[in-house]
Parts: C-alpha cells; structure tokens; sequence
C-alpha cells in the first residue's frame, strides 16, 4: 500500500504547504520575476533509480528550495512575455481537490463528467454557441485547433476518411488562415494527414487582419485548378500583435463558399466577457468551431483549452467508435453516455474542469470579464505613454493587450539594431526586474509586452518601462 503511515505527519505537511503557499503569493510583487537556475540546482532535482526512498517533507524541501523560486515567471506580477496565464490561488487549491478525487474523466456516470459538461455550456453560452453545441477541455489550443481541423476534414470528406485516410494527390483539401496566424495550426494541417502545404496562409493588412479580398482570390484560385476548399480559420487575437480578423466578412464568406469556420480564440475569445470589448468579438458566434483557453486570459492553473462545436454529432461521429458502445450501459457506473472520450483523442482524461469550475463560479462572467478589461485598459494606457514618450515608438496599433515598440536608436544598422533589441530583452529578464518577449513585426525586430496577467498594475507598468529605458540607455 502506497498510503502514508502515519496520517497525522500528512495532515502535518499539507497545513504547512498550504501556509508556504500563501506566503509564496503574498511575496510575488517583492521577488525577481524570474531567477535563472544554476547549475547546483539543477543538478539537485535529479533522480536515480538507485536512489534510496525519501520521506515527502525531504522531497517538499527540496521543492521549496530547487524548483519553487526557479518558476517559469508568468506568476509575476512584473511577466509581460508571451501569452500566458497568471494562476490563482483557488484555481491551485482546486487542481489539488481535482487529485483527491482523482477521476478519469473519459467516461462514466460521476460527478466530474457533470462538471465538465457544466463548464462546456457555459463556455457555449459565453460565446453564443446554442446549448446542443458540444465541447471538451483539452490541454490547450493547440489540441483544440487539432480536433477542429479533424472534424472539419471529416465534414469534407464524410465518414469514409477515418477508414481509408487522406489521399492529397488529387483534388486536396486546402485551408485558409492569415500569415499571423499560430504555428499549431499549420502543425495541426500536418497532424491530420493534409499537409501544411495545403494550408494557404493569406496576407493581412497593417493591422494584422487577414486581407479577405485576397483570401476571396486564393480560394478562387485553389478552385480553378480542381483544389476542395474545405476550411477558414479566423483569429481573435494574434499571438504577434493580438489582432482579430474581420469575423463577419469571413463568416460570410465561409457560408457562401460552403466552407467550415474555424476561430482560433486563445486568448482573445474570452474578451467576449467584458461588455466594452464584446464588440470587438462580435461575429464569433457564427463559428463553427472556436478554440480558446482557460489558462491564460482567465488564469485557471495549466493546463484547460476548450474546443467548441455547434454541430455535435458530426463532432462525435469524428472520434467516436462502434466497439467502444458495446462496454456501456444503461445503468450503473458504465453508463453517462455519451462519454467525453467519444469527442477527441484520449480515453484517460482528467478531472481539469474542476480548476475551471471553480474560477468560473468564484468571480462569474463579469468579474473574469472585468480583470481581462483592466488588462486592455493598462495596455492602452501604456501605448499611450509610448506614442508620447521621446525615446519610443510604436511599431503596431494597441488592439487589445498587446504592444510592440521600438527604443530609438537611429544610429544602428538594421543587424545591430536587432542585436540591440534582443539583448535589452534578456538583459531586463536576467535583472528580474520584469520579463517581456521579442517580436518581428513586419520585418522590424520590437520589443513586446503582452498583458495576460492579473495581478498588474499602472505602477509595475511605470516601473518595466523605466528598467527598459535605462537598460537600453546603457547597452551599447
Ligand atoms: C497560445 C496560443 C495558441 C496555442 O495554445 P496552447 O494553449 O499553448 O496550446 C494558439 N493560438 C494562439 C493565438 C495562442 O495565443
């Protein structure tokens, strides 16, 4: 048996985790936003199979000491780089109440299989999907883009393709996105056996947004030498610039070419939330199929994306199959049908909707739509101090939690101002001031904040942006 012995000194170690914990949170605004690891500590969390066993308050204090500090920074209230999510405190305390439990969330007739389902019509009426829409967590999306692609592949080429395959050689499928789309979903064209040649990326306009004449002209190109256009995928927030396609043009245009549309909404889905930036969004409930995540923009612990499908039966008839009917029952623990595993691409699932769950219940619609608002608001106001300040300047619009900048040096060649910019960005990291990411935008390399954190404010802000202005005033 693999239980404690001694339950009192579990009891003794989890209040004192729990405490470590808190204190942990509290003390985030003071610490580095990132420490790079030595050597000696990575060397510390290495295992042999050797190893005589440790007792769990070792292997805690060796948590405490080698791993906790040494996190991956998006915890800080000073993390601007990339997309991700801050966490909360409850959304912890949940993914340790998900374990207790421990389910496998695939399929059955339990209360975590309830939850799930509860947390995909919520996210279905969040976005205006009908309530018979289907969904399933997943780790993010990445796999929500997948699965959309695979049911989108099997509306095009029908039920026959899970037996015989994709044959490209005539008549290929081709899709569409904007060449600022994420990377997942070209990898997603070659998951699915089509090709990521097959997924025509189409230019955008000065603010990112795919250019839908030109989209317009590629299918009718992609038409007239015998190509099947089956596929559109639109964006609410790009990962460069946080940009969103024009959504009704390209519903429109989908429904007149009788394609399938996709929205990767990561991130910016959830801006449907907030009131004052839901106008923004407006189109994403003509989707087919829309993915997005919980960890980042609404701060539900790693890892919870969603993939949403107005259609459900064509969405389980993708995945789902015959022989796997004939172990469910009516009654009992075998019943519950249909099961989550019916809808993607694992049996084992786990219980990541309790996380979820709890985050959604804890501050509603209005309040995750009101901290995703405030994110907005900083990240216009610290636009707004960019355009005004001297040794700045913009390098795309603020759309919504995104700004790419440049510092002014005139005096650099292209190749050095990139070296530049680069360095400014790792030397702000490594001073665990602040952590922000480098960008590209349309060939001039820019510095990027990305606002996905909820424990922000003006006065980091102000700060970030005074480290920078001096960390690039003494670089050479
Ligand atoms: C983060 C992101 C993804 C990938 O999502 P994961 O949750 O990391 O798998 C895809 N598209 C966009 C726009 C993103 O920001």
């Amino acid at each position: 048996m693999l239980d404690p012995a001694d339950w009192e000194r579990l009891r003794a170690l989890g209040h004192h985790a729990v405490d470590d914990a808190i204190a942990f949170w509290q003390g985030l605004e003071a610490a580095p936003a990132w420490t790079p690891m030595p050597d000696a500590v990575r060397a510390r969390l290495q295992s042999s199979l050797d190893d005589p066993p440790t007792d769990a308050e070792a292997n805690y204090a060796l948590y405490r000491e080698a791993m906790q500090p040494y996190h991956s920074g998006n915890v800080s209230p000073r993390f601007f780089g990339w997309v991700q999510g801050s966490g909360t405190p409850t959304g912890a305390l949940a993914a340790f109440l998900a374990a207790v439990m421990n389910p496998n969330v695939g399929g059955r007739d339990h209360a975590a299989v309830e939850v799930e389902r509860a947390v995909i019509r919520w996210s279905a009426r969040a976005f205006g999907f009908p309530d018979d829409a289907s969904g399933l967590l997943v780790t993010g999306t990445s796999v929500a883009n997948l699965i959309a692609v695979l049911v989108a592949r099997q509306r095009a080429l029908g039920a026959a393709v899970r037996e015989t395959g994709v044959d490209q050689s005539t008549a290929p499928l081709t899709g569409y996105a904007s060449t600022a789309t994420h990377g997942c979903v070209a990898r997603a064209f070659e998951v699915a056996g089509l090709g990521r040649a097959a997924l025509r990326e189409i230019p955008v306009d000065d603010a990112d947004r795919i250019d839908v004449a030109a989209l317009d002209a590629a299918l009718a190109a992609d038409r007239a030498v015998g190509a099947r256009p089956f596929l559109i995928v639109g964006n609410v927030g790009t990962v460069g610039t946080g940009a969103i396609d024009p959504l009704p043009a390209l519903a429109d245009l989908a429904r007149r070419e009788g394609l399938w549309f996709h929205i990767d909404g990561a991130f910016g889905a959830l801006a449907a939330l907030a009131p004052e930036l839901k106008p923004l969004v407006a189109g994403i409930e003509r989707a087919d199929s829309l993915a997005f995540d919980f960890h980042k923009w609404m701060h539900v612990p790693y890892d919870a994306g969603m993939i949403l499908i107005r259609d459900a039966a064509l969405h389980r008839a993708t995945f789902a199959s015959e022989e796997a009917y004939l172990k469910r029952r009516e009654r009992g623990l075998a019943a519950g049908m249909p099961w989550l595993t019916d809808f993607g691409l694992e049996l084992s699932r786990g219980f990541r909707a309790l996380p979820v769950w709890f985050t959604l219940r804890e501050f509603g619609a209005v309040g995750i739509g009101a901290a995703i608002a405030e994110n907005v608001a900083l990240a216009r106001r610290f636009g707004g101090w960019i355009a005004d300040d001297p040794d700045f300047e913009l390098v795309a619009p603020v759309t919504l939690n995104v700004i790419c900048f440049r510092y002014r040096r005139p005096d650099l060649t292209p190749a050095a101002y990139d070296a530049f910019t680069d360095d400014v960005v790792v030397a702000l990291q490594e001073s665990g001031a602040g952590v922000i990411s480098g960008t590209t935008v349309r060939g001039v390399r820019a510095l990027r904040v990305c606002i996905v954190n909820q424990r922000a404010t003006d006065a980091g802000m102000r700060a970030l942006l005074e480290t920078l202005r001096s960390l690039a005033a003494a670089s050479p």
